[in-house]
């Protein structure tokens, strides 16, 4: 029995046996569809739901939909949402500060889940990055900024998912 297996051996090893069946399988995928994508000249298909970059929105008219809740900061897991806010003249609640720190955001979408306004979004962005110490830590400005550049694309995204929430 060893005396057999140790004769296959050994003409497998002269037939190369291994080095035929190895190139074989290169040339499976050498005239097979690539899988492989030249980023960032181009990209893979995205989910309408994909959880990327935060953003905060507005309504048409330029009024922000942030109400001062506080629903996304108190369902947050990393604790990473925070806010602060004073009543308006007309009696309307605004947020003066809403930090998101994303060095602490684990993505989860609680945030955007919960808001009972459609303010605060994920949006595709995910090839953003920070130099320096607190460049990730995203203040109210920089979120409505966001929302500003992407309301297009958001509220398409927002339409579409709509009818799984
Ligand atoms: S995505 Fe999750 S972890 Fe990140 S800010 Fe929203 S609730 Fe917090
Ligand atoms: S973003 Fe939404 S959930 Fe968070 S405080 Fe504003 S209205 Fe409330």
């Amino acid at each position: 029995m060893m005396l057999i297996k140790k004769t296959i051996d050994l003409l497998k090893s002269l037939s190369l046996y291994e080095l035929v069946i190895g190139m074989a399988l290169t040339g499976r995928y050498f005239f097979s569809k690539k899988v492989t994508i030249q980023y960032p000249e181009e990209r893979t298909p995205q989910s309408p739901r994909f959880r990327g970059l935060h953003a905060l929105r507005r309504y048409p008219n330029g009024e922000e939909r942030c109400i001062a809740c506080k629903l996304c900061e108190a369902v947050c897991p990393a604790l990473a949402i925070t806010i602060e806010s004073e009543m308006r003249e007309d009696n309307t609640r605004r947020t003066t500060r809403y930090d998101i720190d994303l060095t602490k955001c684990i993505f989860c979408g609680f945030c955007e889940e919960s808001c009972p306004v459609d303010a605060i979004v994920e949006t595709r962005i995910f090839d953003y990055h920070g130099e320096q110490r607190g460049d990730l830590l995203y203040t109210k400005e920089m979120l409505l900024e966001v929302g500003d550049k992407n309301e297009k694309q958001i509220a398409i995204d927002r339409q579409q998912e709509a009818k799984y929430r």
